[in-house]
């Protein structure tokens, strides 16, 4: 066994004392291979419970919250997925290995081509990725059974989002205020215009924020972060 196998097991058991305890994501965990989605001198970090960065001023999430979000939405093998902020990919693919078919938006287009080359590189063929603004949703692809963002809404979810939503279908994303009272939140749809809310923890997020990043913003260290 080489010392990045012996790294992810004991991850894998960390999660499960931390509560993660539906096999099925921690197996789908188990086969994801996180080293891939991060910069090479961040390689050795990669079984590490810490979110790193991706280039472009984002990061990976930390695995713990991954697989918390994952567990909350319960998703099973028919399920239509909806994924706000596909970032590196890693969150996505491990989705993917769960549901039917996942659909994920990224604000980032450099992030997004990477992204693709990792869905391949893994063989998932059940991933529809595109550059937008995710706070939109995707009306073409809606109703979803479950919604992820992955990125911090500053007072409530997106109507949009809401809106896509199938009844009985569920949402995870972060609400409040990035710095001080960020809460991850599992949203509900009881009916068209009722959701029951529970709070699951706290966390930090990167902001969700409107619009396609506008590529002369970016800087050299921004290209230089993203991985191979
Ligand atoms: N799920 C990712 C985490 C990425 S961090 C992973 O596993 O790596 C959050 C991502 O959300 C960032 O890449 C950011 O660019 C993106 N984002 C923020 N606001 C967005 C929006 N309105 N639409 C789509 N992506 C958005």
């Amino acid at each position: 066994m080489n010392i990045q196998d012996s790294h992810k097991i004991k991850l894998i058991m960390k999660l499960r004392q931390a509560g993660i305890n539906d096999i099925t994501v921690l197996s789908a965990l188990e086969r994801t291979p996180r080293e891939i989605f991060i910069p090479e001198n961040f390689i050795d970090q990669a079984y590490e419970d810490t979110a790193l960065p991706i280039g472009m001023g984002q990061t990976i999430s930390q695995p713990y919250i991954v697989a918390l979000m994952t567990q909350s939405l319960e998703i099973n093998d028919r399920d239509k997925v909806l994924e706000i902020g596909t970032g590196s990919g890693y969150q996505g693919s491990i989705l993917a290995r769960l549901c039917r078919r996942l659909y994920t938006i990224e604000r980032h287009k450099p992030l997004l081509e990477v992204a693709e080359h990792k869905f391949a590189e893994q063989g998932l063929r059940n991933i529809t990725a595109m550059v937008g603004d995710g706070m939109k949703g995707w009306p073409q692809q809606a109703p979803f059974d479950k919604i992820i963002v992955t990125a911090g809404a500053l007072e409530k979810p997106p109507q949009d989002l809401l809106d896509q939503l199938k009844i009985g279908g569920l949402m995870v994303i972060p609400v409040g205020n990035r710095m001080h009272n960020q809460i991850l939140k599992l949203y509900r749809k009881e009916s068209d215009d009722l959701f029951s809310v529970k709070d699951l923890c706290p966390v930090r997020f990167v902001p969700l924020l409107p619009d396609i990043a506008k590529t002369k913003e970016y800087t050299d260290d921004d290209y230089a972060q993203l991985p191979d």
